[in-house]
């Protein structure tokens, strides 16, 4: 292999991993400017930002999005966790290696030495927060403590009884020793509602004046089949509305609902603003409420599926066989053609919806042409996860191919109890940014402005000097600036501002520093004109305001 060969393989070597992509200027400004109007938007309606950590415990997730959907069952990147505590390690070696001779005289004190050497490096280490002990090791740990004092406690005697106690106690504390795992399994997030909701439980915020209402944008991560518009690491912008409900509040009452329904079109209506603001062009929003979990709506709803699904299964693929049995609602879901026709025989859940359920359904969709925002109804849009109800949502753009959906939400009132918290309602909505910017350069408006606003061309000692300054008073007047490191004749620095979309050349040569009247080059039109020094940002200044 040539040097030149092998140069070029090892550079090969080196590439993002698949799923994972660069972003690179210019289209980093449009997100940018994406984020920025977030921030515009959501803060005009009383949103604040929430920063949430990008990985959690996987329980977490595990709980929040549920251990059986996809996302977690097969789509996380989790891993163990696991300090790297060396004296912890040399005194679990010490148990593990002394055992074979336990019974040999004079080694049970050593043993016992180092059990109990070893227990207190634990709580030495729990104590300063170097590990935490997830609930398996927890409970490892307290058979350990119970059998070491079980050991101690055995009458010092050497008849058979006690030797087979001692060798048994022994043979179980020096398994556990062998087996306690200290790393937690932890996960990159796959999502951000689940944080958000730990973080309203675990900062109190239901202190705060209720609703509290937070958002975020950042990378979230799934392991899914890469294609346009669906990506390992992605990112969203998402809301929540969440509301602690106080013990006095009658729930379901036709004053909750109303207010529910109000809660769900202001934030439905926030984020059309957003998406218009944005110029997001052809989105369409979809709608539907899958009631909640109880007898008299959602779970009759499904049994009555499940029922219709079952008399003739073989028209339906695996996949939505297999839902028949674990979550009938999903089937609605399905892309695939051949399912359609039986699906559009299926019941509507709209029929099926309690009385709370149909008054609050009603009250969103009114509470929305208040609003002006335009729906459209979709009986067959679901979640799986028992605890969202109410309120489904979803928005479509085109230019994305299959990979249409741009936003997804809903209502999830049991969520922050679920987690150990205390009962709240929420709502909200996650956008697939990259999905978003991808709609937005396909329709054309992903255009940002790009290209310097002045490139300065300068020949000489003096000239360069000049140059300097310009550059410092044109920056600070918020003027994009490109000042070349090196002299160059001034047909190439014109040529290299031309590559660099400069708008302005200034031109510094000996002349124009004698003179003190600097030339100024449009360069979209080749007119040049003069200009003394403290009028040339006036001109410019000027001339951006016109075209802005
Ligand atoms: P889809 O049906 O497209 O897989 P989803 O139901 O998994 O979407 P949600 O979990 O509701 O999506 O996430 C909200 C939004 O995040 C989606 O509407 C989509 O725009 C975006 N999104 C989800 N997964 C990805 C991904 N792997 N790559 C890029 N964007 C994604
Ligand atoms: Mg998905």
């Amino acid at each position: 292999m040539s040097d030149a060969t092998a140069k070029k393989e090892q550079r090969r070597k080196f590439q993002a991993i698949r799923g994972t992509r660069d972003l690179l200027p210019p289209e980093t400004a449009l997100w940018n400017r994406v984020e920025q109007t977030v921030h515009e938007v959501f803060t005009t309606f009383g949103f604040g930002e929430i920063r949430v950590p990008i990985f959690e415990t996987t329980d977490l997730f595990a709980r929040a999005v549920g251990g059986e959907t996809d996302i977690v069952s097969k789509e996380m990147y989790a891993f163990l966790d696991q300090p790297d505590l060396s004296d912890l390690e040399n005194a679990r070696n010490a148990v593990k290696e002394l055992n074979p001779g336990i019974t040999a005289a004079g080694k049970q004190e050593l043993f016992e030495l180092y059990v109990s050497n070893f227990i207190s490096e634990i709580h030495k280490h729990v104590t300063a927060q170097d590990i935490n002990l997830p609930r398996r090791a927890q409970s490892d740990f307290d058979t350990i403590q119970d059998r070491f004092r079980d050991l101690l406690t055995l009458p010092d005697t050497k008849d058979e009884d006690t030797n087979n106690k001692r060798r048994h106690l022994t043979f179980e504390i020096v398994i556990k020793v062998d087996l306690l795992r200290f790393g937690e399994s932890i996960s990159l997030r796959p999502e951000a509602t689940a944080s958000v909701c730990r973080a309203y439980i675990e900062h109190n915020m239901l202190q705060l004046p209720q609703p509290v209402k937070l958002f975020y944008t950042g990378p979230m991560f799934r392991r899914e089949r890469p294609q346009k518009g669906r990506y390992r690491q992605f990112y969203q912008i998402g809301a929540e509305v969440l509301e602690g409900t106080r013990p006095e509040v009658v729930k379901d009452s036709p004053k909750e609902l109303s207010k529910d329904a109000v809660i769900d079109a202001e934030v439905i209506e926030m984020l059309m603003t957003f998406f218009d603001k944005v110029g997001l062009q052809g989105a369409t929003l979809y709608i539907n409420s899958i009631g909640h979990n109880a007898e008299n709506c959602r779970r009759g709803y499904v049994e009555l599926l499940r029922a219709e699904l079952q008399k003739e299964p073989e028209r339906l693929g695996e996949d939505s066989q297999r839902r028949i049995d674990t979550n009938p609602l999903r089937v609605l879901d399905s892309k695939l053609e051949s399912e359609q026709a039986i699906i559009a025989t299926l019941p509507h859940i709209a029929d099926h919806l309690c009385d709370e359920c149909k008054t609050h359904y009603a009250a969103v969709k009114r509470q929305l042409e208040l609003r002006g925002v335009l729906y459209q109804e979709n009986w067959r849009l679901v979640r799986g996860l028992d605890y969202y109800m109410r309120t489904t949502f979803e928005i479509t753009a085109p230019g994305l191919g299959s990979q249409n959906a741009v936003c997804g939400g809903g209502r999830y009132d049991g969520l922050v109890e679920l987690l150990g918290g205390p009962p709240t309602k929420g709502i909200g909505f996650a956008i697939g940014e990259d999905r978003l910017i991808l709609s937005l350069q396909e329709s054309g408006k992903g255009q940002t402005q790009q290209g310097r606003d002045v490139y300065i061309a300068w020949m000489g000692e003096r000239a360069y000097a000049a140059a300097i300054r310009a550059a410092r008073d044109l920056r600070s007047a918020g003027f994009s600036v490109e000042l070349p490191p090196v002299e160059q004749k001034f047909g190439k620095a014109l040529s290299q501002a031309d590559k660099l979309g400069a708008k302005y050349a200034l031109i510094l040569g000996d002349n124009e520093v004698s003179e003190a009247l600097w030339t100024l080059k449009t360069l979209s039109t080749g007119e040049q004109e003069k200009f003394p020094e403290p009028e040339l940002i006036d001109f410019l200044r000027q001339q951006k305001n016109v075209s802005s």
